[in-house]
């Protein structure tokens, strides 16, 4: 049986919690929150599972800069969701590259900063 209240109330949870990180995020990169980034963050983010989300902000804060635009973080779920979805995603807890966020750092090829790719450890256990 679904209770539509009872999704609503979940799609609420999550909206604040959208906009909640988004802010953390402006924060992190010095960038002034306003309304309509938590707004946008809520859109783009509607349907992805929240552990998703999460992720996708802990990458955020990672490699974003002020002048990143916030339709990245879509593209960020879409990688996560996908690897979710291809394997079961375990990461080795102490690996000195990503230390255990699945994610490490490489410095981009042009040169205008670093970027963040899926970690050896991470393929090695969807191996
Ligand atoms: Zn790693």
């Amino acid at each position: 049986m679904i209770d539509s209240s009872d999704s609503k109330q979940k799609q609420e949870a999550q909206a604040e919690l959208i906009r909640a990180r988004a802010e953390m995020l402006c924060d992190a990169v010095s960038r002034r929150y306003t309304d309509s980034i938590g707004d946008l963050c809520v859109r783009i983010l509607a349907g992805y599972d929240l552990d998703v989300i999460k992720e996708a902000f802990n990458k955020a804060e990672l490699v974003f800069d002020r002048f990143t635009e916030f339709n990245k973080l879509r593209e960020y779920c879409e990688t996560i969701a996908g690897i979710r979805r291809g394997a079961d995603r375990h990461v080795d807890e102490d690996c000195s590259l990503c230390r255990g966020t699945g994610w490490k750092l490489m410095r981009r090829s042009d040169d205008t900063g670093d970027m963040a790719i899926s970690c050896e450890c991470r393929k090695r256990k969807m191996a």
